[in-house]
């Protein structure tokens, strides 16, 4: 069993590049996930000067992690947004996710894309008889949408399915977008992180590593901001985490599926692998990782998985993406509710427009500035309880009964946690630099993880993913 992303088997064998000196560019877009990518990509016949830069390599955050469905079919979207945003908004958000998938179409088409894109049926399914009325009500919204949905029923569940939807291999995606970037002389820096953005006069001046990046226009691309105001983010949205696996499979039903239950289920099928996803929490609760990993393998019963991992995703309040402009010329795109295949698709078309100061009928259904309806506040406070209530216990009592082989102190006021095994001792500060939360061991992958914004660092500290900025390596 390997515990890494079946997509991480795909090796990207360009050269890494590291910045290794000031830069003065048109745009800085920040994170090269499929967000930046894409957008690289739509911005890579403008005459502009343009740079992308990544903490970590091209395509390895998030975007290495997903199951990779290209999907409008979305759950219990349409008739959600319906009652809660009204009819146009939710047309509108059905229209976004059709055009994203038929531009990642386009574009592998166009660049003679590799990517095992294959067209399959998505089907929503449950065995509950008020998410089956949900379901039934889910296709009779979309068919008012003019959307061609048909029904399965079986002795003990019922579903609903659409034919024109896709699966594909997210990062050879991402690294052919890469390559077709660089060839258009689009500046690619890897392992160089943007740790601070202070705008000075028209210009942004972006730290990076030890370099200073001075930008026109600045898009932040790394899913979960390192900056926070004025975005309110941990206020209008939350982190979800899922556990994935695949296992070998001598059938393949070219068809992906997910249940619309309490506990979601997703799977999907590529090449003689079935991706199996479940056990989605939000990040501040079910802490022992270790658990919730053994669950899913239970879950499968007879087949034991070949590869097996996790991946975090940041749901908004109203269940709309946040993509548009922040202020002045900083621009976002995240919050995409678990679908950002096609949002991060429909981020950079809306973001090439916006950044080329032209309209866009997206702008005002998915801007940062929108009004939050007191039902979504109210929501909200329920899930910032819910979250308080695993941090508070979390910082309490840190010295979790599953935990062996850590020890807890406190040194000079900083709450320290050391592990001890075969390679000896690795001290780290208990705290994330990101906003103070006590971190939680996962004893499954062997990583330090934040349980309020999903940070995650080593065993020794050294930071593998945001919002924190900093390390929490801690020497004598
Ligand atoms: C379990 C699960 C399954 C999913 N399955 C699907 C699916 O089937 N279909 C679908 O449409 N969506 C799916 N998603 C959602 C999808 O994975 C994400 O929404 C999407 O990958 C986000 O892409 P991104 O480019 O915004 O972020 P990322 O891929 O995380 O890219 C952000 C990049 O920014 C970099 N970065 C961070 N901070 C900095 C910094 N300070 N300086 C420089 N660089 C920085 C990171 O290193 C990273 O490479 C799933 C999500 C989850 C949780």
């Amino acid at each position: 069993m390997k515990k890494m992303s079946i997509w991480l088997e795909e090796k990207d064998n360009s050269p890494i590049n590291i910045l290794d000196r000031d830069l003065n560019v048109d745009i800085l877009i920040i994170g090269a996930g499929i967000t930046g990518m894409s957008l690289a990509y739509q911005l890579k016949d403008e005459k502009l000067n343009i740079c992308v830069v990544d903490a970590n390599l091209v395509g390895q955050g998030l975007t290495a992690r997903t199951t990779g469905k290209l999907t409008y079919l979305q759950g219990i979207t349409y008739s959600k947004l319906l009652k809660d945003k009204g009819l146009d908004s939710s047309k509108l958000y059905l229209e976004s996710q059709i055009e994203a998938i038929k531009e990642v179409e386009k574009i592998i088409t166009k660049e003679k894309i590799s990517c095992d894109l294959e067209k399959t049926s998505s089907y929503l399914y449950s065995g509950t008889p008020n998410k089956i009325k949900e379901l039934k009500k889910e296709k009779e919204i979309l068919e008012k949408f003019g959307i061609k949905v048909n029904e399965l029923t079986g002795k003990d569940f019922y579903s609903i399915y659409v034919s024109d939807t896709a699966v594909f291999h997210p990062l050879k995606y991402v690294y052919a977008l890469k390559k077709i970037c660089c060839k258009k002389k689009i500046n690619i820096y890897e392992k160089t992180k943007i740790t601070d953005i202070k705008l000075i006069k028209n210009l942004y001046k972006c730290q990076a590593n030890n370099n200073i990046i001075y930008a026109k226009k600045v898009i932040i691309a790394c899913h979960y901001p390192f900056f926070l105001l004025p975005m309110f983010l941990p206020i209008k949205t939350n982190n979800e985490q899922s556990y994935i696996m695949a296992y070998k499979t001598k059938v393949n039903e070219h068809k992906s599926f997910i249940s619309v239950d309490k506990q979601t289920k997703s799977y999907r099928f590529h090449d003689n692998y079935k991706i199996v996803l479940s056990n989605s929490h939000m990040i501040a609760n079910h802490l022992n990782r270790k658990e919730n990993y053994l669950e899913l393998i239970n879950d499968i019963g007879k087949f034991y998985p070949d590869y097996i991992w996790s991946n975090d995703d940041l749901l908004t309040i109203d269940n709309l993406p946040y993509i548009g402009k922040i202020k002045n010329n900083l621009f976002i795109a995240t919050g995409y509710n678990t679908w950002g295949m096609t949002n991060a698709t429909i981020a950079s078309k809306i973001l090439k427009d916006l950044i080329l100061d032209k309209p866009n009928k997206y702008e005002e259904l998915f801007a940062i500035s929108r009004t939050i309806s007191f039902k979504d506040l109210k929501n909200s406070v329920v899930d910032m309880y819910d979250n308080a209530k695993g941090f508070i216990e979390n910082k309490l009592f840190p010295n979790k009964t599953w935990y062996k082989n850590i020890t807890f102190t406190r040194k000079n006021n900083l709450p320290l946690a050391t592990i001890h095994d075969e390679n000896g001792e690795h001290t780290i500060i208990n705290r994330c630099p990101h906003m103070k939360c006590s971190l939680i061991y996962n004893q499954f992958e062997n990583v330090w993880e934040c349980p309020c914004h999903a940070s995650k660092f080593d065993i020794d500290g050294n930071c593998l993913k945001g919002p924190s900025k900093k390390n929490i390596s801690y020497k004598e």
